[in-house]
């Protein structure tokens, strides 16, 4: 089990010209130097009374007008970047001080140009998974988020 810790914004974001709407990251602060490191960590301890494992961060405008099924798949995307360490055999790994789980941030499973796809094709590109998973269309539909959601029983 990893401790995570969420935090909401009113502050827009935008990285290449796109809204960024939720982020992953790790809770232990990224800061250089041994004071901004102290200061980060004792802001991030107070926000969470511990340093959490990861800290999501989603932004509260996009909330409120997103449907129940994008909000969904946004936390969804953004627990994904939340994993743990593998080796070469894809055992998770732990740490040997703590013999805690070694938690990183995931990548994305695919990231790729269209124009490779195209000239390439999925197989060649490695998105072949990606396009079997868009094919067989959503296992979720929207009417089981909203039975799933606790504010929607009333
Ligand atoms: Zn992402």
């Amino acid at each position: 089990m990893a401790h995570v810790g969420v935090l909401w914004t009113s502050i827009e974001n935008s990285r290449h010209a796109r809204r960024v709407v939720g982020q992953a990251e790790r809770g232990e602060p990224a800061a250089k130097g041994k004071w901004a490191l102290a200061s980060a960590g004792l802001q991030i301890s107070q926000l969470f009374r511990a340093v959490p494992d990861f800290i999501l961060t989603f932004e509260a405008g996009y909330a409120a007008i997103c449907s129940d099924a994008q909000w969904c798949a946004l936390v969804e995307h953004e627990l994904s970047h939340c994993g743990v360490e593998r080796d070469m055999y894809g055992t998770p790994k732990f740490r040997k001080s703590t013999g805690l789980p070694a938690f990183t941030l995931v990548g994305h499973d695919v990231e790729e140009f269209v124009g490779v796809v195209h000239r390439y094709r999925a197989a060649a590109a490695g998105v072949q998974a990606m396009i079997d998973a868009a094919a067989e269309g959503p296992t979720i539909a929207e009417a089981d988020i909203d039975f799933a959601c606790g504010n929607c029983q009333g």
